[in-house]
């Protein structure tokens, strides 16, 4: 798991249940996150709050320990709302938030986003629900149907704030916002500060209270080298790089979509796997892309910076900025995907000629000197290619067929005979399931599990390639 940096606060000085504080315990959240530290007790206390502090530094269990204090399990309404930009985002948080409510009874919680059929969501919200956790298109499809009735809401988060903006949300959220309880917590959430985010407190939030967790603390762990390019050999220079330094997993950010398919492309005629990930990807796409580079059988995952935002992605050896950011926040933001959990990262930059006023503003920002190091200085010997640890097998049902991590990972230690070593991460979506398992026994875990059986049915099961 992803452990970002924490504070020597205990959660026990808040105004938690026993069972709660119990709770956090036992999943490993001894000490406080700044920001956790810094917004619990204003949100815990009622208040609006803006909350503002990189990826990976806990800002879900800082709203959701909020939401839950304010939940009343035996009034069975829609108390809570969860705004999320996509709908892995709203994946992620609802897994923090059962996470979370273990400690309490009954918590029902409910996820609203696009790709699945509003019948189903239907059956799940007629069921009852405490917590939607949604994107606002999807909210507001099912506000229009009258399937959900937020008049009973005392808690509104809008979470990845920034990124809801980006991708011009504005006015859907708008319209949801117009349909909660006036009298309600509004707490807002953004790992960067656009302008877009004062016009949201106006208009949204009461009297907010303001926190902020700087970024540049936590990039002392970071290794960055600067590398001077040319426009020619700038994609060239990562597969270089890739070579020289060998990281298991790499994030590539670039400015621009086209960059990142054109990156894409040299990097697999090199022979690396490498994904692209950017806006425009249909939902489909984007899980196994994630699933692919979340469970190392993808080396290098390609992004820009709004497709990358607010994704948990952990063990990240390297990122690489194959163009300079014209914002040194987000250059910060970037690097500081790496090097996290007191491990040490690696930030390796390209500047072409063009680029070196970015670096200046970085450097200005960091308040510290680039250090340069020079492409003809990196080992061109080790041209092996670079495979990832893992290989991911696509198998051909999900929820829907209520197949669980347990019954995939019992049918390839079980029946199959592997040990739990030989395994790595399962994702169970929707309508297929992605399992990582050690490249080593690939080949014969697809025949295994193509003979054998998941819950009592023979399962179809296939390579998902990552070039
Ligand atoms: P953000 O929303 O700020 O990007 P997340 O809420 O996704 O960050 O948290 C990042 C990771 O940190 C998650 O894997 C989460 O489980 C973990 N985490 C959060 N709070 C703590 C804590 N107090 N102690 C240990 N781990 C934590
Ligand atoms: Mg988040």
């Amino acid at each position: 798991m992803n452990t970002p940096i924490k504070t020597t606060q205990g959660f026990d000085s808040l105004p938690l249940s026993p069972a709660t504080l119990a709770n956090l315990t036992q999943l490993g959240y001894t000490e406080m996150t700044p920001i956790q530290a810094a917004s619990l007790p204003i949100a815990l206390a009622g208040k609006d709050l803006i909350a503002q502090a990189k990826t990976g530094s806990g800002k879900t269990a800082a709203f959701a320990l909020a939401v839950l204090a304010n939940l009343n399990p035996r009034r069975f309404a829609v108390q809570a709302l969860v705004l999320c930009p996509t709908r892995e985002l709203a994946d992620q948080v609802t897994i923090e938030l059962r996470r979370l409510a273990r400690a309490q009874d009954n918590v029902k919680i409910v996820t609203l986003c696009g790709g699945v059929p509003l019948r189903m969501q239907n059956a799940s919200l007629e069921h009852g629900a405490h917590i939607v956790v949604g994107t606002p298109g999807r909210i507001m499809d099912h506000l229009t149907r009258e399937t959900l009735d937020l008049s009973a809401l005392n808690t509104l988060v809008l979470d990845e704030a920034d990124r809801m903006l980006d991708m011009g949300f504005f006015d859907d959220i708008a319209t949801v916002v117009k349909q909660c309880p006036a009298e309600r917590q509004t707490l807002l959430f953004s790992a960067t500060y656009p302008e877009g985010i004062d016009k949201i407190a106006k208009q949204f939030l009461r009297e907010p209270q303001l926190v902020k967790v700087e970024s540049h603390v936590s990039t002392s762990l970071i290794t960055q080298h600067f590398y001077e390019v040319r426009r020619a050999n700038r994609l060239e220079a990562v597969a270089q790089l890739l070579h020289h330094f060998r990281p298991i997993s790499t994030l590539a950010f670039c400015n621009t979509k086209q960059r990142c398919k054109e990156l894409v492309e040299v990097l697999q005629a090199h022979g690396f796997s490498a994904l692209a990930l950017y806006g425009e990807l249909e939902q489909r796409e984007r899980d196994q892309v994630l699933a692919q580079f979340s469970n190392r059988s993808c080396s290098v995952l390609v992004a820009t910076d709004v497709a990358s935002r607010g994704l948990d992605i952990t063990q990240l050896e390297a990122v690489i900025n194959v163009d300079i950011s014209p914002d040194p926040e987000v250059h910060v933001h970037r690097i500081g995907r790496t090097g996290r959990a007191g491990e040490t990262g690696l930030a390796l930059s390209l500047a072409s000629m063009d680029e070196m006023g970015f670096v200046g503003k970085i450097e200005q920002y960091q308040n510290s000197e680039s250090v340069w190091h020079k492409l003809d200085e990196l080992n061109p010997a080790s041209n092996e290619p670079l495979l990832p640890p893992m290989v991911t097998l696509q198998i051909l049902g999900g929820r829907k067929e209520k197949i669980r991590p347990g019954d995939v990972l019992g049918a390839l230690t079980g029946e199959a005979g592997y040990t739990r070593e030989q395994i790595g991460k399962i994702n169970v979506t929707e309508f297929c399931t992605f399992v990582a398992v050690d490249r080593a026994i690939a080949g014969e875990a697809l025949a295994r599990l193509n003979a054998g059986k998941i819950k009592g049915r023979s399962v179809r099961v296939r390579f998902l390639e990552a070039s």
